[in-house]
């Protein structure tokens, strides 16, 4: 059997262990006191085989790169392993949604996206370190704060880091249940959309209104209509709001739109469309804010060879590893635009991401783990 999955079964236990104690410390991003406490973990997890930075997080917690010790010469470039430390699950998720082992899975807040991704990166590493196999590049890992909340913050440092790697491995689940690696995503953005009317009694002195809610649902109608499928790109008005009571004409209605585009070229588009909405009702004003914040991350043949890498040490290990693509983005999208060959979904085998039935499977922690050292020792 493979020497390197031979060390991740044996060291299972220990694995779901450490998954436990990161998923037990809870660490949602808009809460940078919990999230430091995870990063403080994660460091106590790694300090004796790595190099820890920590940079602030501004309105989060602090984003942590660990640079590792490992065998050779690790002269050679570096690799970016790139993951996130805050979830979308509050303080206190854990009462209702305890980490728990059962029917082959383990469950809990974040257990899937990203905890164990996480968990099996140190291991990687420790089955380098231990199993002494040479490794060429450096290795660093970043943890970032604010993922889950559009990277805000971490944005800088995670292109810094880029640019200066060769390749970026993201910790992010795989797709489905057999853990499909990701080399394409779409990028994400959102728009608000503001329309201002005229207050008007709706009884007494209803002509000298102009609805601003009339006004929105026309535009939206509109702006739905930017969809379109076969491009991949999508436009969905996801909240509205206006109004104040029934017997008033609306003075003020907004509503907030989240775009997906395949192709970078289709936000620049998009975003001329939106700049050029004007008021049906010319006693209307229209206020337009947003854009892309993630671009998308495209299928590439620098990321292709590397997902041909991996697939191929995947079968080494006895599993099929299968290429997908995902509507929704991630880090990897930042690295990728950059032109960095970025694979994604090297993280846990599971399902439930943000849903109360997150979880991931047992049977999946030994490959997955043996997979990124392999990645490791090959690049
Ligand atoms: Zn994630």
């Amino acid at each position: 059997m493979d020497a390197i999955l031979a060390y991740a079964q044996s060291r299972q236990n220990e694995i779901i262990a450490l998954i436990r104690d990161l998923v037990e410390c809870e660490s949602p991003s808009g809460d940078p006191a919990a999230v430091e406490r995870f990063v403080d973990l994660v460091s106590d997890t790694v300090s004796s085989f790595a190099r820890l930075r920590r940079f602030p997080g501004d309105r989060f917690g602090p984003h942590l790169q660990c640079e590792f010790a490992l065998p050779g010469a690790n002269k050679d470039g570096q690799i970016l392993a790139l993951g996130h430390s805050d979830t979308v699950w509050p303080v206190g998720t854990l009462k209702q949604m305890p980490f728990r082992q059962a029917e082959g899975r383990l469950w809990g807040p974040g257990v899937l996206d990203m905890k164990a991704g996480i968990a099996f990166l140190v291991f990687a590493v420790r089955a380098l370190r231990e199993l002494d196999l040479p490794v060429r590049r450096r290795l660093l890992l970043q943890l970032n704060s604010d993922e889950e909340v559009g990277s805000e913050s971490s944005r800088p440092l995670t292109e810094a880091a880029a640019r200066r790697s060769l390749a970026v491995l993201v910790l992010e689940p795989g797709t489905g249940l057999q853990g499909s690696l990701k080399t394409s995503r779409k990028g994400v953005g959102d728009y608000t959309l503001v329309v201002h009317g005229k207050a008007a009694h709706a009884g007494l002195d209803f002509s000298s209104g102009a609805s601003a809610i009339l006004e929105l649902a026309r535009q939206i109608e509109k702006i739905a209509g930017f969809t379109n499928l076969e491009r991949g790109l999508t436009v969905s008005p996801g909240v509205i709001s206006g109004g104040t009571r029934a017997n008033v004409v609306a003075a003020e209605a907004r509503a907030d739109i989240d775009i997906r585009v395949v192709r970078r070229k289709d936000a620049e588009i998009l975003d001329r469309k939106f700049r050029r909405l004007r008021p049906f009702d010319k006693r209307c004003t229209l206020e337009i804010s947003g854009g892309l914040n993630r671009p998308p991350m495209e299928r590439t043949p620098a990321g292709v060879r590397l997902f041909g890498l991996a697939q191929k040490l995947a079968a080494e290990l006895g599993v099929s590893l299968e290429e997908s693509s995902s509507g929704g983005g991630s880090d990897g999208n930042l690295t990728a635009a950059l032109g960095i060959p970025t694979l994604d979904g090297l993280g846990a085998v599971g399902e439930g991401a943000h849903a109360p039935h997150e979880s991931i499977l047992v049977n999946r922690i030994a490959d997955r783990t043996a997979l990124l050292a392999k990645l490791l020792a090959a690049l």
